[in-house]
């Protein structure tokens, strides 16, 4: 039996508590590959905590969503269990779901009301309750279109921006074809975030659908390269690039070229595929000392991937202070703010407290720590990580604090500066690059040659999966006006909105 649903209680937020989808213990789930948490645990919850939705006249979470997600419509629906206007109501604002509900930030969460005094609507849990069943009840079915328009687009790029834009411009009638320089589609989705976050098996049945649709996949292509960006631009009506934000941001210390210093994407695309059975060359982390060096998403899957490799300690340098348990006052309601949060991967971590998990402290994380050198053998391996503390401001290490950390093992996930620039994509289409180092594009998501748009973190820089899939959306509705004169398809995002965020 599941929690009593109290539809139609507009006080149900005094009755019921906030809960949260459970995980798998740690012992269990480090041995394997699959997604951390339990597989459909929301079910007997689900109602009761959509239910605590307050229905605000003014919903700030809908505000606070790059998609517009209309979050009190679907709360309500699905409250009172009916599933399938829930997800129609869904999927009229976002195309992947499925994806954003297991690991968008939710922006949307921290700009609930319930959150000025009371803990928020458990939104993403909703979102991927109704995802999943979606796709379990039939409701997720392929919308071919009605009639084709005849013209046709080129997307460069298969993460979540260039999927979204192709399946807007699909199903708006335009043959669209998506180019991809790695074996499968999918960008980041694929090969950076890990299996444990989100399995693939959800990737690959979106873009059958997509396929089923009328989208063509063209993987291997590296355009720039052996297919020239001009002639791309010059076979088809309207060329979208969506190559995302990969340059990896490099670190100028000394011994960055010593064996055993790896960029987190080289590591994990590596990882990714082995789980997926492709077989390929491995950086394993098995019973070697890893130093992961940077804070964010990255930094924390390549600590949960190395506890699955079975490292013997992992330790993260994250070169910010440790941020405050609650929001500072600078960041008030509703504000996305910058808190201390344990990942499920600094969970395991800490739980693991042993072989391959966390020091003293049992937080595998050391903050305000600046990297001094890597210090390798006379074979040339690293052996250490020579670091120190961080002033604040200038974040240089502070003379006199210097300690040496044992590594055989470095990774480095510092984040990423922007597109690539020698990919032959800037000189062939005569692209400009904006102050951030990004792809410039105008308000209209179009670079300064005809019918070439730019779209998602190649264009917004290294950014979040729902601003990518916002931005591939917006680009679509953006390349129909630019096909046809006209155009009914949403645009929830410009260029230049930034998230209400630190
Ligand atoms: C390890 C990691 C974890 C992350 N975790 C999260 C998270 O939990 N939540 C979240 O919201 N965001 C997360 N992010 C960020 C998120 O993944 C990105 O913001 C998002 O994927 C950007 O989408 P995109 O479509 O713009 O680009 P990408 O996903 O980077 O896709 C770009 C694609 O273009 C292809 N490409 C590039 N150049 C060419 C070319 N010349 N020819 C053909 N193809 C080309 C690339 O191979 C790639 O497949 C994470 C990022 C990383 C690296
Ligand atoms: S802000 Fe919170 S309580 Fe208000 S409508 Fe949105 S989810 Fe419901």
């Amino acid at each position: 039996m599941g929690e009593p649903r109290p539809t139609g209680d507009p006080k149900a937020f005094l009755t019921t508590p906030r809960r949260l989808r459970e995980r798998r213990a740690v012992p269990e789930r480090v041995r394997d590959w699959s997604e951390v948490y339990r597989e459909r645990a929301l079910l007997p919850i689900i109602g009761g905590q959509a239910a605590r939705c307050m229905d605000c006249g003014i919903p700030f979470c809908h505000n606070a969503c790059p998609l517009g997600n209309l979050i009190p419509d679907w709360n309500t629906l699905v409250a009172a269990d009916d599933w399938r206007d829930a997800s129609a109501r869904l999927h009229a604002t976002n195309n992947f779901p499925e994806f954003t509900g297991r690991l968008c930030p939710a922006p949307c969460e921290s700009a609930c009301v319930l959150g000025i005094d009371s803990d928020p609507v458990t939104i993403k849990n909703v979102e991927l309750e109704i995802a999943d069943r979606a796709w379990e009840s039939g409701f997720e079915q392929p919308q071919p279109p009605e009639r084709p328009s005849g013209r046709t687009v080129a997307i460069v790029g298969s993460g979540p921006a260039g999927l979204a834009a192709a399946q807007q411009l699909t199903r708006a009638g335009h043959t669209t074809t998506v180019y991809e320089r790695a074996d499968r589609p999918g960008g980041l989705l694929r090969y950076g975030i890990p299996d444990f976050r989100l399995e693939k098996y959800r990737l690959d049945r979106r873009i059958e659908q997509m396929q089923a649709e009328g989208t063509r996949f063209r993987t291997g292509v590296a355009v720039g390269g052996e297919l020239r960006a001009d002639e791309l631009r010059a076979r088809y009506d309207a060329l979208v690039l969506a190559v995302g934000a990969t340059a990896c941001r490099e670190l100028p210390v000394p011994g960055m070229d010593l064996t055993g210093v790896h960029q987190a994407m080289e590591y994990l695309p590596m990882a990714n595929r082995a789980v997926s059975g492709d077989g390929g060359p491995v950086i394993s982390a098995e019973g070697r000392q890893v130093v992961i060096v940077g804070g964010g998403d990255t930094a924390a899957d390549c600590l949960g991937t190395a506890l699955r490799q079975g490292a013997a300690t992992v330790r993260q340098l994250d070169i910010n202070p440790r941020p405050p348990e609650l929001r500072a006052d600078g960041q008030p309601w509703p504000v996305h703010p910058k808190v201390y949060r344990i990942t499920t991967s600094h969970e395991e971590a800490m739980a693991l407290d042993g072989p391959g998990g966390g020091g003293e402290s049992g937080d595998p994380r050391w903050f305000a720590a600046a990297t001094v050198r890597f210090e390798g053998d006379a074979e040339g391996r690293v052996r250490a990580v020579r670091l120190a503390e961080a002033e604040p401001g200038d974040r240089r290490p502070r003379p006199g604090t210097e300690r040496v950390l044992a590594a055989d093992l470095v990774l480095l996930a510092l984040g990423f500066s922007g597109p690539e620039r020698d990919s032959g994509l800037v000189g062939q289409l005569g692209l400009d690059i904006d102050a951030a180092g990004n792809f410039a594009r105008d308000g209209g998501f179009a670079a300064g040659t005809d019918g070439v748009f730019v779209a998602g973190d190649a264009g917004r820089g290294q950014s979040l999966i729902v601003w990518a899939i916002a931005e591939g959306r917006s680009v679509a509705a953006a390349v129909d006006r630019y096909l046809t004169g006209a155009t009914v398809l949403p645009a929830p995002v410009a260029p230049t909105d930034r998230p209400l965020a630190t």
